[in-house]
């Protein structure tokens, strides 16, 4: 820390995102990215031409992309944000929502919503999840805060009950209700056709893990036109450019293009059922998951021992080191091959603790 930095910040402990290592080829199955590249449509977008024309600024107001997203979820534009991954939207969520009624999340979920919560000081409600890691819906009823949940949550990969979430929505009219549904898609129900019936919703997405583009930083959001307005006007208070013309395009091509993801999510979700099963036979427990990624103890190893074991065989999964959870390990569903190469380097570390 040097001398200059605001003493405001002196105790925040920032975000620690999953490894990105460069000099090894890993299996990579530690941050939730998709095992398949964009559709056909989005790497042919990236012309000559338009590389040229980065010369330009892009479109702050994100014209094109906004009306697609908008066409393909029977919205307006007006009810459209976009930004710089959902990481961005969240940020903007906390700063405009939060800080003078705070904010309820459970204990166990996306990593971020406490360093937000931190770094703007905002008074935070911790609700810790059930024994069996679900949210008690009742424990957001009329909270008095921001809520935020992400559904299905991470990292254990539930799902809340869309009639549970609308009671979350509906009694706490007086604050928005943020539904991050970054893993949706992989067979999870979506609460944006709600964002008609109640104003104080706000549903995130991103193109990070269904439609292969987390490299792109592209995040979207659904809400009434106020809460985008109010959005808008963050955002053109901090960086008003913060999608650049090349994501721009190629968020319009894989929104044409979606059939080709849908069929990626479809054959993610048979791969996360094979592995579940295959995990089963060799003494993991499994929480049941309609994401990307699978949360899993071992009977015998420890999620510390399994993680460093499978790393030092070159596959890689995500590790936390917090108490409730250290003896899971999040592990992201990629390629049958992938999921093969998993099982069966465990079968072997399995094999050779129990020599
Ligand atoms: N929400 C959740 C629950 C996530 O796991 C992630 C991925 N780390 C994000 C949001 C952010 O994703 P991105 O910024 O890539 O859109």
């Amino acid at each position: 820390m040097s001398r200059f930095l605001s003493g405001l910040y002196a105790s925040l402990k920032e975000y620690v995102p999953g490894e990105q290592p460069q000099d090894k080829k890993y299996v990579k199955l530690n941050t939730n990215e998709s095992p398949f590249p964009p559709s056909p449509g989005v790497v042919a977008a990236v012309t000559d031409e338009e590389v040229r024309k980065l010369c330009l600024y892009s479109d702050p107001e994100s014209k094109l992309l906004k009306a697609k997203l908008a066409e393909n979820y029977l919205l307006e534009s007006e009810n459209v944000f976009v930004a710089n991954g959902s990481d961005d939207i969240l940020n903007f969520a906390f700063m405009a929502f939060a800080r003078e009624n705070g904010a309820a999340f459970p204990d166990i979920s996306y990593g971020f919503y406490p360093v937000f919560a931190d770094l703007y000081n905002i008074d935070a409600k911790i609700i810790p999840l059930e024994e069996d890691f679900s949210i008690d819906y009742k424990k957001y009823l009329s909270c008095g805060k921001m809520v935020v949940i992400a559904n299905p949550n991470a990292p254990t990969g539930k799902v809340l009950p869309k009639n549970e979430i609308e009671e979350i929505i509906r009694t706490n009219s007086d604050n928005v209700v943020l539904i991050d549904e970054a893993y949706v898609d992989f067979g999870a129900e979506s609460c944006v056709d709600l964002v008609e019936k109640y104003d104080n919703l706000l549903v995130v997405q991103t193109f990070s893990k269904s439609r292969s583009m987390a490299g792109a930083r592209l995040g979207f959001a659904f809400a009434s036109k106020e809460i985008i307005k109010d959005l808008e006007k963050i955002k053109y208070s901090t960086n008003p450019y913060n999608l650049n013309r090349l994501t721009q395009l190629m968020g319009v091509k894989a929104l044409e293009e979606q059939e080709y993801y849908d069929n990626n999510c479809k054959v993610i979700a048979a791969n996360r059922e094979f592995t579940v099963a295959e995990l089963e036979k060799i003494g993991f427990s499994v929480i049941p998951s309609k994401a990307n990624f699978i949360f899993a103890k071992h009977e015998k190893l420890s999620g510390e021992k399994i993680y460093q074991k499978l790393k030092d065989n070159g596959v890689l999964i995500r590790h936390f080191t917090s108490e409730r959870i250290k003896d899971h390990n999040r592990i992201t569903i990629g390629t049958k091959e992938q999921m093969q190469v998993l099982i069966n380097k465990l079968i072997e570390i399995i094999g050779e603790e129990e020599k």
